[in-house]
């Protein structure tokens, strides 16, 4: 049976084949926005820069945005044609690998609840990607993404909804044929000795939690995408990447997965809980270096350019990409050489993990996530201030104040045209980039 994920890639790449190799091919606004004709030409404009949500009609934007989250987007002012940010949003059920059904990876219409009766589990999933050189990256990220998350959960559906212990693991070569959980290993031939205290505390430390091998999976499903990227670009020469920071909600617990320079924040009672870390050529200084020295093939006469090139937001690997991990970006070289940057561009994200039952939740409190044209120019305290200046002025069972908040941070980060430039409400320069925010409400959900 063709899985759900080959199923899409294969809608994704015939359409592709069909149409050349031209990068943009695809191009288009998040599904959940449900753009008219007229509105995506509206939402195009780079004199006009109109900031984009989904539909105010509030059963039909429950149905394409569950538990009432908030979105707003904006294009550049003009830096790309297209507006290279992408976004998703989906809840997607994760079938049992032995189920007779055909429903694996199935996405999930609407906030419904399907994890009862059958047999597996259902993820909640909001995601940005922050394309460059071109939108191919973000988009097929955006498509896909989900389903590679999918197809990894499958393999442990089975451990997380029964709640064993995960598989024995042998570990021979320090405990004589003991597996993970103290037991002689089934796999292992010859003598059994029992582990000593030592080594049973060894294997205590080594238990793995369900929490890791979620996050392993979230880090496979990562892999998974940056190599399907990989042999699309290098079947139709298409270049680009995309920074991605995706969120999912799963049994209880919030893993943020962040592999570029978007941000997550928890907003909680007015106070601010950074979700994420940000990935460029500063903030991976060291892990550059170690890479450098490893990189055999680039001789002393090959850098022309220092490792990191500029400071700031200026700064470059080589004086080529901004960020240190991400998507895509296979054919990407060093200018004016032959050094491949992929080696020092991560597709790995760093897994945070929020366990949402620890805490109760007010009906203001919620996770911002926005791509850089958004933190660029305003700070975590001027985002926790306009979300919570903008949720008290509402009524608390206003299902639009969250798309209002969404909003609002967009208007603050982008300015308004003043001349020849955008500029804030201080005067200093507004975002020229592509800005596009999630606000995801806790209260009554986790
Ligand atoms: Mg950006």
């Amino acid at each position: 049976m063709m899985t759900r994920v080959k199923a899409v890639v294969s809608q994704l790449v015939g359409g592709q084949a069909a149409a050349g190799s031209s990068p943009q091919l695809g191009y288009s606004r998040p599904v959940f926005l449900q753009l008219s004709p007229e509105e995506r030409e509206q939402a195009a404009d780079h004199s006009r820069r109109n900031i984009v949500s989904p539909s105010s009609e509030s059963a039909r934007r429950r149905l394409l945005l569950p538990w009432d989250t908030g979105y707003a987007e904006v294009i550049n002012a003009g830096k790309s044609v297209f507006n290279e940010d992408q976004a998703a949003r989906e809840i997607v059920w994760v079938e049992r690998r032995n189920s007779n059904s055909s429903t694996a990876g199935e996405v999930v219409k609407g906030d419904r609840s399907t994890g009862k009766e059958r047999d597996g589990l259902e993820f909640h999933y909001w995601a940005l990607f922050d394309g460059h050189a071109g939108t191919a990256a973000a988009v097929m990220a955006a498509r896909l993404l989900h389903l590679h998350i999918s197809e990894q959960l499958q393999d442990i559906v089975d451990i997380l909804q029964d709640g064993d212990v995960p598989p024995p693991i042998c570990l021979t070569s320090h405990t004589k044929g003991v597996t993970g959980n103290g037991a002689k290993c089934p796999s292992h031939e010859g003598d059994w000795e029992p582990p000593t205290d030592s080594e049973s505390r060894f294997l205590l430390e080594k238990e793995i939690s369900h929490e890791h091998l979620i996050i392993g999976a979230i880090e496979n499903a990562f892999r998974q995408m940056d190599q399907q990227i990989e042999r699309e670009q290098k079947a139709h020469g298409s270049q680009g990447g995309c920074c991605a920071l995706a969120v999912v909600y799963l049994l209880g617990k919030i893993y943020i997965a962040n592999a570029g320079d978007s941000r997550a924040i928890l907003i909680r009672n007015g106070e601010i809980i950074p979700l994420s870390n940000e990935f460029t050529p500063e903030s991976e200084r060291q892990r550059l270096q170690y890479l450098i020295l490893a990189y055999k093939t680039i001789e002393e006469d090959d850098l022309k350019f220092p490792l990191v090139y500029g400071e700031g937001k200026k700064a470059r690997v080589m004086a080529t990409i901004g960020v240190t991990r991400g998507l895509g970006d296979h054919n990407l070289k060093v200018h004016c050489s032959n050094i491949h940057i992929k080696p020092f561009l991560s597709c790995i994200p760093e897994v945070k993990v929020y366990n949402v039952t620890k805490y109760e939740h007010g009906v203001d409190d919620v996770i911002v996530l926005g791509t850089d044209g958004l933190w660029d120019v305003v700070s975590n305290r001027e985002v926790a201030d306009v979300v919570t200046r903008v949720l008290s002025s509402c009524q608390p069972d206003d299902l639009n104040r969250f798309t209002l908040a969404a909003q609002n941070l967009v208007m603050r980060s982008r300015g308004i045209l003043k001349g020849p430039s955008w500029r804030l409400s201080n005067d200093r320069l507004g975002s020229g980039d592509d800005i596009s925010v999630f606000v995801i409400p806790l209260y009554g959900h986790t």
